[in-house]
């Protein structure tokens, strides 16, 4: 079967590849990672030519790491030199815990959580790779490919190289394209895929301290009249710290203007005082970032599947970004391999003809939309819980995080959600205990898997 391009190209169903990855970020990589270990020919592209140092994306949960676990990724991070935590701990100022989230209550293989530099994430990733999987950066995708009866059969893309002669576009089809490009995805908006985007009313400044004392050992989240302070741990001696700033806070700061502002902040929350020796050296790490929350109305389309911040963003704070965007990659690898399963193979010597792919998306779409609504909601109340500072958002969320974290059996579930180990969502009446307006009789049932 062949149709006419928009750009004059036929295309046909003899593909030259049995996907075509857009963003080779965690979300695309682990696509990439999941699609080739079926053996499937894969090609990634991300317009950077390298990865840039962003402090984004740290922390993986232990359901990112069950499936980082079956691909030699986990081993290969420690043997990088990750770090694992045993606790997620909401503080007060003075380091006492309000509500501790913790891991060793988790089944074994899944109590800790693993902490290393972004990059350094990426880079494990890309390099463990299948043989069948190319990856191509500094290669611009600028548009899904559409085939006779619509559905998107692969994509036209451009080479970033100013060398390159004249940047020509060149089209590559694949039954299945797979949109890992990012919070403000192309291939998303081109497909007619919308989402509800919102905005947090505050910014999140990152830093990097090297201190000079012992280091913490589990992810802290410390509680201020001015918003959030979060830190843990990282490889070599490093601490990441992150603080909440309303927009406007640091406009027009100068570099010594912020380290004063720096060496306030801190201040202020005396559990931090052994951080303190060393902002000076970290000011010129320092990196801000708005935050805000989105999710795709669908997950999928004819051809496409959307997977990482392409389909599912959430606020920083509950580390879930990656591990949705991870254990999504996986769901989608499962449904092709199911899909491949017994389906004849496609045209032109490409294992995935476009009828399996579909099938597969279809399944995608039923088995990850139900987890990624759960998900959406637990890191929106858990972002609301710590992070709101106008009173009345203020007053419930304190109340919830001391309510949530004297109660046994609202701690187990909590910390089971947050490790994203699949959705036990909380009933209305969970939500009214979870806030002090009823008493649980069952606070201290905790369920036993
Ligand atoms: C401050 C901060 C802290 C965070 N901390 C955590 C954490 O601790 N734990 C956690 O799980 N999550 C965390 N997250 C979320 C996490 O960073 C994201 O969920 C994750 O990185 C999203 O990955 P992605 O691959 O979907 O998107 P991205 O990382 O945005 O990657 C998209 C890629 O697509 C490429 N691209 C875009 N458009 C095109 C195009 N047209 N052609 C070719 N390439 C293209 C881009 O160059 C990019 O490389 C944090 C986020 C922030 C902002």
């Amino acid at each position: 079967m062949t149709s006419r391009s928009r750009h004059g190209v036929h295309l046909s169903r003899d593909y030259d590849y049995d996907a075509v990855v857009c963003g080779a970020g965690v979300a695309g990589l682990a696509a990439a990672r999941g699609l080739g270990g079926l053996g499937l020919r894969v090609l990634v592209l991300d317009k950077q030519h390298t990865p840039r140092d962003v402090a984004k994306g740290e922390v993986l949960q232990p359901g990112a790491l069950r499936v980082l676990r079956r691909w030699g990724t986990e081993e290969a991070l420690r043997r990088r030199g990750a770090v694992g935590l045993d606790r997620l701990v909401v503080r007060s100022d003075r380091g006492a815990p309000l509500m501790t989230l913790d891991y060793g209550q988790l089944p074994e293989g899944d109590r800790k959580l693993l902490a290393h530099e972004h990059l350094a994430i990426l880079h494990t990733l890309a390099q463990d790779l299948p043989p069948t999987v190319e990856l191509r950066r500094g290669t611009l995708v600028r548009e899904a490919l559409r085939e006779d009866d619509g559905r998107v059969g692969g994509v036209l893309l451009t080479s970033q190289d100013t060398r390159a002669a004249a940047a020509e576009a060149v089209e590559v089809r694949a039954p299945l394209v797979v949109a890992a490009d990012g919070i403000s995805s192309r291939l998303r908006r081109a497909a007619g895929i919308e989402g509800q985007r919102v905005e947090y009313p505050h910014r999140l400044v990152s830093l990097e301290l090297t201190p000079p004392g012992p280091l913490p050992h589990d992810f802290s989240a410390y509680l201020t009249d001015r918003g959030l302070r979060l830190v843990y741990p990282l490889p070599g001696g490093r601490v990441r710290l992150y603080l909440q700033t309303e927009p406007d806070e640091l406009r027009g700061l100068t570099a010594d203007g912020f380290a004063d502002w720096l060496a306030r902040a801190v201040r202020e929350v005396p559990a931090l005082d052994g951080l303190v020796p060393a902002l000076p050296e970290a000011v010129g790490s320092k990196q801000t970032f708005a935050v805000g929350r989105y999710l795709a109305d669908r997950l999928a389309a004819p051809g496409l599947a959307l997977v990482g911040e392409a389909a599912y963003a959430v606020h920083p704070m509950a580390a879930q970004g990656m591990n949705t965007a991870i254990t999504s990659a996986a769901s989608l690898a499962e449904q092709i391999a199911r899909a491949l399963d017994g389906s004849a193979p496609g045209d032109g010597g490409a294992r995935l003809g476009a009828a399996a792919a579909d099938a597969a998306l279809r399944a995608y779409e039923e088995e990850r939309r139900p987890t990624l609504v759960q998900a959406a909601k637990t890191s929106a109340n858990a972002a609301r819980m710590v992070t709101d500072l106008a009173w009345p958002g203020r007053v419930v969320g304190r109340r919830a995080v001391r309510c949530t974290g004297a109660n046994a059996r609202l701690l187990h579930t909590v910390t089971h959600n947050m490790a994203g180990l699949g959705p036990r969502p909380l009933t209305p009446l969970d939500r009214l205990q979870q806030i002090g307006l009823l008493p649980d009789p069952r606070a201290h049932r905790v369920p036993t898997a």
